[in-house]
C-alpha cells in the first residue's frame, strides 16, 4: 500500500470510531456521594450512578445524594439523573450512610413521576421501604385525595426485589448487573456489584473487609470502585475500633494487594475512612504497594 493510501484511510477509521461510540451510548459513572458515616460537609453519603443508554442505575443512596443527582443533571446535562427519572436503585447493604436519602428519592416530586422505582437490595429492603412509605403517608394520602393532577398514582411506592442469592439481578437493553457477596462486619447479606455494558466493565466493592470475591470479580475490569480505610488513620484509633475496622473494612495495604492481583485498568477510592490522617494520603498508601492507576474520588467526579 502506498503512503497516500494509508493517510487517506485514517479519516475513515476516526469517523468509524466516533459513529460506533454514538451508537453504543457510551457508559458514564458519576460519583453522587463519596462519604462515610463520619459527617463531612463536602461529601454526601455513599452513592455511585452508572449512566447507560439514557438510564441511571444508582448504587446506594446516602444522605445528600438526591441533591447531588440534581447537581449532576445540571452540570453534565444528564437527564437520567433528574430525580423523577431515576428508575433503578441497587443497595449494597442497609447501613445508614448508604440509605438515608431513600425517603428523599421516593418522595421527591413523586406526583410527577411516570414509573415506580425498581429497588434491589438485601433482606430488610422491603421493610425499610415500607418504613419510608409510613414516614411519607400523610403527604401521599393528602396528595392522592386532593386536586393534585398525579401522573401515576402508584409512583409513590417503590417496587422492591430482595436479592436472595448472588448472580444477575437485572439485564436489559445491553446492560447487565450482577450482585456478589462481600464481607462487612456482621451483615448476613452485603453485596458488591458488577456492571457490564458494551463498552465498560465496572465493579463496586460496597462496604467490605479484604475480600477474594471482589478480587475475582475485578480481574481486568475497566473501573474498580473500592472502599478503603487509611492505615495511618487506623493506627491512631483505639484497639477496639481498630479491631472493628479490620472486621468491616479494607486497609490501604490490603487493597493494594487486591489490586495487584486483580489488575483493574483504574482503581477509584471512595468511601474513605481516614480519621486524623489527611484523606489524600490513602492514594500514596495504596501506591506504595501497587503500581497501577489509582485515584481518589470526590463528589460529582465523572468517569
Ligand atoms: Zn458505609
Ligand atoms: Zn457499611
Amino acid at each position: 500500500m502506498s503512503k497516500t493510501k494509508v493517510l487517506l484511510a485514517i479519516p475513515f477509521v476516526v469517523l468509524g470510531i466516533a459513529a460506533s461510540a454514538c451508537a453504543n451510548a457510551e457508559t458514564q459513572v458519576v460519583m453522587l456521594g463519596t462519604g462515610t458515616p463520619v459527617p463531612n460537609g463536602e461529601r454526601a453519603g455513599s452513592s455511585i450512578a452508572v449512566i447507560y443508554n439514557d438510564e441511571a442505575y444508582v448504587f446506594d443512596i446516602g444522605a445528600g445524594v438526591v441533591q447531588r443527582a440534581i447537581q449532576a443533571y445540571e452540570k453534565y446535562d444528564i437527564d437520567a439523573l433528574y430525580p423523577t427519572r431515576i428508575n433503578h436503585l441497587f443497595l449494597t447493604h442497609l447501613h445508614s450512610d448508604h440509605i438515608l436519602d431513600y425517603p428523599e428519592l421516593i418522595g421527591t416530586y413523586w406526583w410527577r413521576r411516570e414509573q415506580q422505582i425498581q429497588v434491589f437490595g438485601p433482606d430488610g429492603t422491603q421493610a425499610m421501604s415500607e418504613g419510608a412509605n409510613a414516614m411519607l403517608a400523610e403527604d401521599t394520602q393528602t396528595r392522592l385525595k386532593d386536586k393534585s393532577p398525579i401522573t401515576n398514582r402508584e409512583a409513590y411506592r417503590a417496587n422492591v426485589t430482595e436479592i436472595d442469592s448472588p448472580g444477575v439481578v437485572l439485564a436489559e437493553n445491553g446492560i447487565k448487573i450482577e450482585a456478589f457477596p462481600v464481607s462487612h462486619g456482621d451483615w448476613d447479606k452485603a453485596y458488591g456489584y458488577k456492571i457490564t455494558t458494551p463498552d465498560k466493565t465496572i465493579v463496586l466493592s460496597g462496604d467490605t473487609s479484604f475480600n477474594e470475591e471482589v478480587m475475582r470479580q475485578a480481574e481486568g475490569a475497566d473501573l474498580l470502585f473500592h472502599e478503603v480505610i487509611s492505615h495511618e488513620g487506623w493506627q491512631e484509633l483505639s484497639e477496639d475500633w481498630q479491631a472493628y475496622h479490620q472486621y468491616a473494612h479494607t486497609l490501604t495495604t490490603e487493597l493494594a494487594e487486591l489490586a495487584q492481583q486483580a489488575q483493574p485498568k483504574r482503581l477509584v477510592l471512595y468511601h474513605v475512612l481516614h480519621y486524623a490522617a489527611p484523606i489524600e494520603g490513602v492514594v500514596d498508601e495504596v501506591k506504595a504497594h501497587y503500581n497501577g492507576d489509582v485515584v481518589l474520588a470526590n463528589d460529582l467526579d465523572i468517569y
